[in-house]
């Protein structure tokens, strides 16, 4: 190599470096709205579990500031928050967006729907994370796996429900698409801010309530006054989210746009390991603090009559917009398709036995 050649590439790789080096050091802040309030446990740690990642896997490149709904005031406008651009990301559940976009209610649950494992097979491989980037590109957003849940128990009631009749009049908090179902059946059915739920079921505002699973239900003290504890059938994985502003995503470099999808989609992952351990905790010692609960499932005549008005659901909203056509045959082809392996996997294994 001659002197020159040397020293000129001498120079262009002390540019190189150089730049590299004022790269490494900008720091770029983003902010995340959630819906959920601050200390809010498995929801809330999924999101802290993520912006650490990124700080970490960044050499603190990325910062990820959390505003919990204590501060932001809007637990149901983080889906305006992230679209307008007044927050690069957030963290909510795609089906609280059906009044915008009733097709963004696919990306969270569907009763009688595909189960956790099952789901996550459909969104990373199955061609579920294309059909969300249809649906949410025309809003200029990103929609991603937040946690799941795991599967959902069906809620607290008052009384024992043994037949379809046993809906008719019932005042439950229950929303979304399973609350269309529950209405069909001549329920009453409303949505509550989770802060009232307490109160709203004590004073008889409502004689029943779903929320999650014993991990997050035994906290808000539900099973004092409402001790029938029934297994579900709404929320089989309900997948939380992560929203983000499309142009902000695209101003990243590549390298801090792969950190952010992995930090999101581990602790995603995450989240449903920790909902599967700490609900089993709880249910572990339920019988030992809660003696007075009593854990049912509804009989076979009420399965088969909701999931017959969930089908009937689906095939109204099929008739009324091509999209949801195409996401909700999707859904039931590949249901179809993974639920027979699911059958002779997980499920004959567990009953061989
Ligand atoms: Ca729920």
């Amino acid at each position: 190599m001659g002197i020159f050649k040397f020293i000129f590439t001498l120079m262009l790789a002390t540019f190189l470096t150089g730049n590299l080096n004022a790269s490494d050091k900008k720091v770029i802040t983003w902010k995340l709205a959630q819906t959920w309030g601050t200390g809010m446990p498995i929801f809330g740690e999924a999101v802290t579990n993520m912006a650490e990642r990124v700080k970490k896997m960044s050499n603190g490149r990325l910062i990820i500031k959390i505003d919990s709904k204590n501060k932001h005031k809007a637990p149901f406008g983080i889906f305006d928050f992230v679209k307008s651009g007044r927050y690069q990301m957030g963290h909510s559940a795609s089906y609280y967006w059906k009044g915008k976009d009733m097709k963004t209610m696919f990306f969270t649950t569907v009763p009688f729907g595909m189960i956790a494992t099952e789901q996550y097979a459909w969104f990373y491989y199955g061609g579920g994370m294309e059909l969300s980037k249809e649906v949410y590109g025309k809003h200029g957003l990103m929609s991603f796996p937040g946690g799941n849940t795991g599967n959902q128990m069906g809620g607290w009631f008052k009384k024992e429900m043994n037949t379809v009749e046993d809906f008719k009049g019932l005042k439950m908090r229950i929303p979304g698409f399973a609350g269309e179902v529950l209405s069909k059946l001549g329920a009453s059915v409303v949505n509550i801010a989770p802060g009232e739920l307490y109160t709203a079921l004590d004073r008889g505002t409502i004689d029943a309530l779903e929320w999650v699973g014993p991990a997050l239900d035994l906290k808000m003290g539900f099973h004092k006054i409402a001790p029938y504890y029934y297994t579900g059938w709404h929320e089989p994985a309900t997948e939380l989210q992560f929203l983000i502003n499309e142009k902000a995503f695209n101003k990243l470099p590549a390298d801090l746009q792969e950190i952010v999808k992995e930090a999101m989609k581990s602790s995603a992952y995450d989240m449903l390991s920790q909902s599967i351990n700490d609900n089993a905790v709880s249910l572990a010692n339920i019988k030992k603090d809660y003696p007075n609960v009593q854990i049912k499932t509804f009989s076979k005549d009420i399965m088969t009559r909701i999931n017959a008005e969930t089908d009937t659901l689906l095939n109204e909203m099929s008739a009324k917009d091509p999209m949801a056509k195409k996401i909700i045959d999707h859904q039931r082809a590949y249901l179809k398709m993974v639920r027979q392996w699911t059958n002779i996997s997980d499920f004959a294994y567990l009953k061989s036995y």
